[in-house]
């Protein structure tokens, strides 16, 4: 089973996030376990203090490094500077990270792994916990975030749909955007005509080699349109824009 635990200064946003839909079911599967810490729990003093100013002056506050590093060890029972069980993964959310795609999730989805995944706020976290705590450093995307709370959620998600068994029957990750490099190819259901829109004829015709190709075609038409930078990283043939 792969276990997922996640750190933050606010365990409630997490309170019922993760009680749908597939992560739900792959909970109750026992295909994946997902725990939340409150690093205020490792705070030293009284009030429970997790930041303070920064060195050298500024704006803002920094999340201290101590209650991290506590936190981190506690949960992978290691003692200071000891080495992670193999398989560990401690992630830093930041904008200044790797960015997240869908080769780093499927890095990231090992069924028997361990991730730990921090999730900064403020003006983000003493630089010594991405010195000297972490595995990887990542980011969803060029942005900035208030917190990596949502960011936490996001890499979950993405996570646990590539372990095994986790999307039942329901669909395929195979099948998905990026899992051979481009998008998705364009789907419609009932009703065949509505205001108008028809469905695409050759979806209703049953000839399997003609979808197969046409839905292909779809796929890289669209991703060259709006990812052109995909298309040339994959593997396939650019057909003409069609209008
Ligand atoms: N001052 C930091 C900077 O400019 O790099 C940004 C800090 S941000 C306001 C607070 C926290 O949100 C970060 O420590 C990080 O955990 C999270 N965060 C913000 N943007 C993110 C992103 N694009 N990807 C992942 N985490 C992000």
């Amino acid at each position: 089973m792969m276990r997922i635990d996640i750190l933050t200064i606010f365990p409630e946003f997490f309170t019922e996030v993760f009680d749908f839909g597939i992560i739900r079911r792959a909970r109750e599967a026992g295909i994946v376990e997902i725990g939340v810490t409150d690093i205020r729990d490792f705070a030293a003093d009284k009030h429970r203090k997790t930041d303070d100013r920064p060195f050298g002056g500024g704006e803002g506050m920094v999340m201290k490094c101590e209650p991290i590093f506590l936190a981190v060890e506690d949960l992978l029972g290691t003692a200071e500077r000891e080495e992670y069980p193999a398989g560990t993964r401690v992630v830093l959310l930041t904008p200044q990270g790797r960015p997240l795609d869908q080769a780093l999730v499927k890095d990231l989805s090992d069924e028997d792994g361990r991730i730990l995944i921090i999730c900064g706020r403020y003006e983000g976290i003493d630089e010594r916990v991405s010195e000297a705590l972490v595995t990887d450093e990542i980011s969803i995307g060029d942005y900035v975030l208030s917190g990596g709370e949502p960011a936490a959620v996001v890499m979950t998600d993405a996570i646990i749909r590539l372990l095994p068994e986790a999307l039942g029957n329901e669909s395929s990750a195979e099948r998905d955007s990026f899992s051979d490099g481009i998008f998705d190819f364009p789907n419609y259901t009932q009703p065949r005509n509505f205001r108008g829109m028809e469905v695409p004829e050759v979806l209703l015709g049953g000839n399997h080699a003609e979808i197969e190709a046409w839905r292909r075609e779809k796929a890289i038409d669209k991703t060259r349109k709006i990812r052109k930078d995909l298309i040339e990283g994959a593997a396939v043939e650019d057909p003409p824009i069609k209008k």
